[in-house]
């Protein structure tokens, strides 16, 4: 049976964002996403980090470096017991200066194919899997997706276009609180008489 999991943006989100870094020695996970991904993953959801890296196009870095990030992460996740089902990248951007990447895409974010290309190779269930992400690009590729979006109320986002994909599913101050924000929802719809309420937050002294 497909499984959910929960689609991590990466910078901003998983790690703290240091623009367009690839030195594996200065990635730090952000504040409470152990504490958040180890209530996840506790509860069967499958991790993947799903990122835009239009470093690649503008000729920053490699994709190979890249690859030396996506270790990083393992290895620092896999230290607290957490492991990474799997990590997506857009190397493109319209105005690259690399030939070959400079280009539209289906998978940059807001364009939901990352999420679609882990679903398809992960046997994922789209529709009870999470998107968390710092921008609205990230909550509109999880919607197009097919799934719910969580925006982390950081100070990331900074234009506020909100067409009606865009809208979060909820908020939360950092990964930790989306877990448990995610955990009680999904929660909440399987024990509700009408089987779905995403929405369905605690409010009749509910005991969430
Ligand atoms: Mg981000
Ligand atoms: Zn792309």
């Amino acid at each position: 049976m497909a499984r959910p999991a929960v689609f991590l943006d990466k910078d901003g989100t998983l790690v703290e964002d240091v623009p367009y870094n690839v030195d594996p020695a200065r990635i730090r996970l952000a504040p409470g996403a152990v504490e958040g991904l180890q209530l996840l993953h506790a509860a069967g959801y499958r991790l993947v980090v799903v990122s835009n890296q239009s470093g690649v196009a503008r000729g920053y870095f490699s994709e190979r470096a890249l690859r030396r990030v996506a270790r990083r992460l393992r290895e620092l996740l896999a230290g607290a017991g957490i492991p990474l089902a799997g990590f997506y990248y857009c190397p493109h951007h319209p105005q690259g200066r690399v030939p070959r990447y400079a280009r539209a895409c289906i998978c940059r974010k807001p364009a939901p194919g990352l999420i679609v290309r882990a679903a398809q190779a992960l046997g994922l269930d789209l529709a009870r899997s999470w998107l968390v992400g710092d921008i609205l690009h990230d909550v509109e590729a999880g919607h197009r997706a097919g799934c719910r979006a969580i925006l982390l109320d950081n100070g990331h986002e900074t234009e506020w276009e909100l067409t009606p994909r865009r809208v979060p599913d909820a908020r939360a101050r950092d990964l930790a609180e989306a877990a448990r924000l995610i955990l009680h929802l999904d929660a909440a719809a399987r024990t509700s008489p009408w089987g779905n309420a995403s929405q369905d937050l605690p409010t009749r002294g509910g005991r969430g």
